[in-house]
């Protein structure tokens, strides 16, 4: 469990490689919880607590983020936040979201970013007194999200919003991903000894089972391949001209697919 200004984070890792969170706002004991793909853990968890849960926080509308929303709803009637330009694939959605509304859970406010390019209608939630970043599959440590939907030049707008944050943001991720995002970063440069260090710490977090998220966006900002689309020192240490931040992006984004 994380401790926060406002919030405590619990993060539940489920299935493979998820991670749900739970978030409880410190003066209200209001909750919220972000992606359930699935609703053992988070059952288990709010009533071992004698927590109810008050919004569902979506990010997008994959089953491995929104497979809960419906039996949570009924059994602890909680609002379903998401996207109001992707309410029709949000199970149970009440609450209509758009960028730059807002969304309080207790003392804690929120505020929307829309962040479309692994899918149309993608939405991040940040908590800005606590520097907190949840992204759904935007962006991931060492990754970002496969271009499900949208384009290229629509996810460099989305991660220019997320990249803007202050560096101290937390990135609280829906996966699990860090170790084989890491191999394609070290595999585009071997030699960077800030990333080489980064490996270790992750093969040393993964090998005990510790998770790698939250990631913070300072140390993203200079290790991670796709926030680096415009970067021409580190374009020029693989290898590509820049061309233009959609373009170098959609490159790399195509390595990676096919690494
Ligand atoms: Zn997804």
């Amino acid at each position: 469990m994380y401790a926060l200004n406002m919030i405590y984070i619990e993060q539940i890792p489920v299935m493979n490689d998820n991670y749900i969170y739970i978030l409880v706002d410190k003066s209200t004991n209001q909750t919220a919880c972000v992606d359930p793909g699935v609703t053992s853990e988070v059952i288990n968890y709010l009533d071992n607590k004698n927590l109810g849960l008050n919004f569902i926080l979506n990010t997008h509308h994959h089953a491995d983020h929104i497979g809960g929303n419906i039996t949570l709803k009924k059994r602890y009637g909680c609002k379903v936040v998401g996207n109001k330009n992707d309410a029709d694939r949000i199970p149970g959605i009440d609450i209509f979201m758009e960028e730059g509304d807002q969304l309080s859970i207790g003392n804690s406010v929120c505020s929307i970013l829309e962040v479309s390019g692994h899918t149309n209608g993608h939405i991040s939630y940040f908590f800005e007194k606590d520097f907190a970043l949840f992204c759904g599959d935007t962006l991931f440590s060492l990754g970002c999200g496969r271009l499900f939907e949208g384009t290229p030049s629509q996810m460099v707008r989305s991660l220019k919003k997320i990249r803007s944050l202050p560096d101290d943001t937390k990135i609280y991720c829906a996966h699990e991903y860090t170790e084989a995002n890491s191999r394609f970063a070290n595999y585009l440069t071997p030699d960077d000894s800030l990333l080489k260090k980064k490996i270790i710490e992750i093969k040393e977090k993964r090998s005990r089972n510790i998770p790698t998220i939250p990631t913070i966006l300072s140390e993203e900002k200079k290790l991670n391949p796709f926030l680096r689309f415009d970067d021409k020192s580190y374009l020029d240490s693989i290898g590509m001209d820049f061309m233009s931040s959609s373009v170098n992006f959609g490159r790399i984004r195509k390595l990676k697919d096919q690494f």
